[in-house]
């Protein structure tokens, strides 16, 4: 047994459904006309959506917000220039 929601006027086992109805089926019986009954409850419910977490917001001076520092060993360097020049040492 289960509650079923009457999705289709229909007379069934010499009762009448009539469509909204919320109703007490054998499942068997349900399960034989899917047309005209729908199990309640039985549908996923949608889920939340996640609360994306904030941001925390980046020091200024961490090497990803400075192209100038290298991002091997964490060297700050004066120029973009020098940063290249400083990474070939990390080429080898
Ligand atoms: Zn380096």
């Amino acid at each position: 047994m289960g509650k079923y929601l009457v999705i289709r006027s229909c007379f069934r086992d010499a009762s009448l459904y009539k469509e909204g109805q919320v109703k007490e089926l054998s499942d068997e019986m349900a399960q034989k006309h899917p047309k005209d009954f729908q199990l309640i409850g039985q549908e996923p419910k949608p889920r939340p959506e996640p609360t994306p977490l904030p941001e925390a917001p980046k020091p200024v001076s961490s090497p990803e917000s400075n192209p100038l520092v290298c991002k091997v060993c964490g060297k700050e360097c004066k120029s973009t220039f020098g940063l290249t020049v400083h990474q070939r040492v990390h080429n080898k």
